[in-house]
């Protein structure tokens, strides 16, 4: 079985988040079991040089005609395929700058969509894996063009759809007959994650509460009708991470290499992480974040706890970026707290290092698809301190012996996080009882593998 898996963004080549994770982990844990390659957009900061020509036609969108040349480079036993594209691969970044997205995201994403169909024509695949809005429209084009390709479409966060005004359907030379209720029409605009849903013949999504979650008005972002609608062809398969990537006893990106019998190493890092910082005291528990710093991610309750928080005897040390306002804010903050300190920025090798030297990761996120911070957080002995929603529900749990021990919190509320820092504080001065649940969260499995063999059931349609 040949399987294609699309996805706008893929770690190590591009990556804004854990999209572009898991589109290295999956294909990774899977490609033992099929034959599996991947699709992503050639941007312009990528260096070209390192790929090989392809192959390259053209596609056509709304009487244009747009010339495509597609890219390709194997490692690992991969073989990936980037499309370049003009519009898509021209942009300085991958959807926008920090202010807004680019106004030709609708072209530019249905120029991939297209090309994607049109690979996936070229290379005879069987089962076409398509990942987020950018990718959506291939499902209808595949509808569209009666192709027999197997479609599963995942979605990775709801929250992102791809909404465009109405004149989008003239841009991209779509029919108006897909503007309607149940197709792509979403309250008079044009909704790109919708083709996902209507045409695949599989929906999944990245853990089995937020498959539940999205079902309701209150995390179905005005699509929890028509998801319901389409609830029949709904999984909710929880995400992994690849834990050749993220292994504290290899990892190249941080000092100190480590594993569950020489956690003292781990300790090295934090003292090394706190010297390279403005904290100061090793000795004190540190608590970190790093995220996207969007409003999902809880940044509210953090700003609403932050006096409470930093008044404690702990250091803390915040890794993001994103929303302006809040990066200014943390920029602020900073420089009025010495037990506070804030990156400002995406830096992956900054991100492994304070895995490596945290005690405990925050994650208060108000909704959390899946979230991949908890499970590297534990893979590199940290504690995980997480809101009771989505993926973080799946695979978090405060009491009892299962894989995952962390802090959970229910409700997303000051006092109910502020009392979770407080159990977490308690287990910092328990030594035994942290070393304990670190060694146990070290030797549990967070990788793809389990995973995986539900996606190859939907792959091969035995569900
Ligand atoms: P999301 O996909 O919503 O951003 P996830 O928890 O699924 O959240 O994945 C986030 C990924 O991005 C993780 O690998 C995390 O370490 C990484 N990440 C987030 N922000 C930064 C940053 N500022 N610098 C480096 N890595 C980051």
């Amino acid at each position: 079985m040949s399987v294609l898996f699309a996805s706008s963004e893929i770690y190590p080549y591009a990556k804004s988040g854990g999209l572009a994770d898991v589109a290295d982990a999956l294909p990774e844990a899977l490609k033992k079991s099929i034959n599996i390659s991947r699709v992503m957009p050639l941007y312009s900061f990528m260096d070209v040089k390192k790929f090989k020509l392809y192959t390259s036609y053209s596609v056509k969108i709304a009487t244009i005609v747009y010339d495509i040349e597609v890219f390709s480079l194997k490692k690992n036993e991969i073989t990936s395929y980037f499309i370049k594209a003009p519009h898509l691969s021209t942009t300085e970044m991958m959807y926008g700058s920090k202010e807004s997205d680019y106004e030709n995201n609708d072209l530019r994403f249905a120029l991939f969509s297209m090309a994607i169909v049109k690979l996936a024509q070229e290379l005879d695949i069987k089962v076409l894996h398509l990942n987020d809005w950018h990718t959506a429209l291939a499902a209808l084009y595949v509808k569209e063009f009666a192709l027999n390709i197997r479609v599963i479409f995942t979605i990775h966060n709801l929250a992102y759809q791809g909404l465009f005004a109405e004149h989008t359907l003239c841009k991209i030379g779509l029919n108006k007959k897909y503007f309607h209720l149940d197709a792509l029409e979403f309250y008079n605009k044009v909704n790109f994650l919708k083709a996902g849903i209507a045409y695949s013949d599989v929906v999944t999504t990245v853990s089995p509460t937020y498959a539940k979650e999205i079902l309701t008005r209150e995390f179905g972002c005005g699509l929890d009708g028509f998801l319901n609608y389409h609830k029949e062809k709904l999984y909710g398969i929880l995400n992994g991470i690849n834990v050749t990537r993220f292994n504290a006893s290899k990892d190249k990106m941080i000092v100190h290499n480590y594993d569950r019998n020489s956690l003292e190493k781990k300790h090295d890092n934090k003292i090394d992480f706190i010297q390279h910082s403005t904290l100061k005291d090793p000795r004190k528990p540190l608590f970190v974040m790093v995220a996207r710093l969007v409003q999902q991610k809880g940044i509210s309750l953090i700003l609403d706890s932050f006096e409470e928080l930093v008044s404690q005897n702990i250091n803390l040390f915040i890794l993001g970026e994103g929303d302006k306002t809040i990066s200014q804010k943390f920029t602020m903050l900073a420089l009025q707290h010495s037990n506070f300190e804030y990156f400002d920025g995406y830096d992956e090798a900054l991100s492994h290092k304070t895995y490596a030297a945290a005690d405990f990761v925050l994650i208060p996120s108000i909704f959390e698809p899946c979230g991949l911070t908890q499970l590297i957080a534990m893979e590199y002995g940290a504690i995980p301190i997480v809101h009771a929603v989505g993926g973080l529900k799946d695979s978090v749990y405060e009491n009892g012996t299962l894989c995952g021990e962390g802090i959970v919190y229910e409700n997303q509320n000051r006092e109910e996080f502020l009392f979770a820092i407080q159990r977490a504080l308690k287990l910092k001065k328990n030594g035994k009882k942290l070393k304990k649940k670190r060694v146990h969260n070290m030797g549990c499995d967070f990788s793809f593998t389990p995973s995986a063999l539900e996606y190859l059931k939907l792959y091969k349609s035995e569900l």
